[in-house]
């Protein structure tokens, strides 16, 4: 049967980390970091190596990984805004192929921070190959292929249908694309490994420490939980869907529930009519994306097809489970690999994901008029998470550079408006996402998001 398994996880249960101690009494440092998922580590990790005598501290409120860096598909890939095309749209050429840069450049080098570390976590650079299964998804394929050329960028290929299919054996492939800067890797090992590595550099980690609130006190923030406090000269937000709780964010995030699930490890029969040698990535160009890849021990991650935003942005555990869309990962899964349709049964898990107002990331923005020294930070995966902790180096140490200057950096985002206008506007839009995915199902309807659903969004947000 299938089974939901709530927020604990395969990558959990497959990462045990035994929690380090919560604050308590009173801590002086420079640098204050809340949320230990990957922005808040690598955010550490670039301190430390660029100042090794700063004390720093990242504070978990529950244990490292406990958010989306260790609950996600572990696709390390370029993907910034909607699209490649998307983000040659809203940003011009220059500046898309210079944020499209550092995040390639995120890729190798978390690749080579794992290897220089010795962090253990499947670690496995096959590319990534976007396929589209119907003629809509084919024309947005063909537009990310355009603008990639229009900016130069390299390791994109096209892929026929043969070629796609000769890959990965689905025969709901029409066609896509290749890129080589993506790995896909065990998201709860690299996250708790990243953690080791931190606290071997020095950086002190918390867990079990809800941070309630931050305030000022004597020319230092003051970051206050149950039984302890913290002094800092910067605070560092990186507390992604959670960042909701904090009023400066309240109308800039919407947290959004996204799933995924796992099979059992398929036998050496079922892989041989899967394929899949090169353990690349996979996604298709739905709105609703589904990503895909293998694991280590023989299974396969299923995500995407549909994803809950809570009313008032409530994020809750019991959020982390939902029948529906399982059944509809399931019912997807097996029309994309009939032939193994008896590996087993996918189980779930999710985790809450922030959705900013606009569809690129903001990092390293001032948290709150007067407190100048802090920064905030979500991120929208785990590439530009790690090129979101560089950049928040870089705003902490006062030190303007050229990723301080990226196009994702102190974006100027709208607001969502308030509830119930903000849950009812993003269930209406969720809904037209969905109708025009079935429509490209049935191959009716252009690559392009309808113009109507296009202007409700940009009025949302
Ligand atoms: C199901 C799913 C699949 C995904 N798949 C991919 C993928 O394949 N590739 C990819 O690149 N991205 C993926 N993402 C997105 C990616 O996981 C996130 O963008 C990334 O992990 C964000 O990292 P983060 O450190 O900013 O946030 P998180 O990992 O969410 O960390 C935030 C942390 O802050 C802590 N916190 C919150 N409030 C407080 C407080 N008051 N005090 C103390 N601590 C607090 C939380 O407990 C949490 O651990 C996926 C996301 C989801 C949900």
């Amino acid at each position: 049967m299938l089974q939901n398994l709530g927020s604990s996880s395969y990558w959990h249960e497959t990462s045990r980390r035994v929690p380090g101690p919560a604050l308590t009494g009173r801590h002086d440092v420079d640098v204050a970091i809340v949320g230990g998922g990957y922005t808040g580590l690598w955010t550490a990790y670039q301190l430390r190596k660029a100042e090794p005598s700063m004390k720093v501290a990242v504070i978990e409120r529950e244990v490292i990984g406990f958010g989306a860096s260790g609950r996600n598909g572990g696709f390390a890939m370029t993907l910034l805004d909607m699209s490649l095309a998307h983000l040659r749209r809203n940003h011009g050429d220059a500046a898309a192929k210079a944020a499209h840069d550092a995040v390639a450049a995120s890729v190798e080098e978390m690749g080579q921070a794992i290897a220089e570390n010795d962090i253990e976590c499947e670690w496995k650079h096959g590319g990534l190959m976007v396929v589209a299964t119907n003629r809509g998804q084919q024309q947005r394929v063909d537009r990310d292929l355009e603008a990639a050329e229009a900016l130069g960028l390299d390791g994109f290929t096209r892929l026929s249908r043969e070629k796609a299919q000769a890959e990965v054996h689905s025969p709901t492939y029409v066609g896509g694309l290749r890129e080589e800067h993506c790995a896909v890797v065990h998201p709860a090992k690299l996250v708790r490994g990243l953690a080791r590595v931190v606290e071997g550099m020095g950086v002190d980690v918390f867990e079990g420490t809800d941070i309630e609130t931050i305030d000022e006190s004597g020319g230092k923030l003051r970051v206050i939980s149950p039984k302890g406090v913290m002094y800092a000269d910067q605070v560092v937000l990186a507390t992604n869907a959670w960042a909701i709780e904090t009023p400066w964010f309240q109308k800039k995030v919407v947290p959004l529930y996204t799933y995924i699930a796992m099979t059992e490890p398929l036998t050496d029969e079922q892989w041989a009519t899967v394929g899949w040698e090169s353990h690349c990535g996979i996604e298709d160009k739905r709105n609703y994306v589904h990503y895909y890849r293998r694991t280590l021990d023989g299974r396969i991650l299923w995500g995407g097809s549909d994803g809950i935003i809570p009313f008032r942005g409530r994020v809750s555990p019991r959020l982390d489970r939902n029948d529906k869309i399982l059944e509809r990962l399931t019912g997807t899964f097996r029309r994309t690999f009939p032939s193994s349709a008896t590996c087993g049964s996918p189980t779930t898990g999710a985790a809450p994901w922030e959705s900013p107002s606009t569809s690129c990331r903001s990092s390293g923005r001032s948290w709150r008029a007067g407190f100048t020294t802090a920064s905030a930070t979500t991120a929208t995966a785990s590439p530009p998470s790690h090129t979101g902790g560089k950049i928040l180096r870089d705003k902490v140490l006062g030190k303007p550079s050229e990723l301080t200057e990226l196009c994702i950096v102190d974006s100027k985002e709208p607001g969502f408006p308030p509830e119930p206008l903000r849950w009812i506007g993003g269930g209406l839009t969720r809904r037209a996402l969905l109708r025009q995915d079935a429509q490209f199902d049935e191959n009716r309807g252009g690559g392009e998001m309808d113009p109507l659903l296009l202007r409700v969004m940009k009025k949302l947000g």
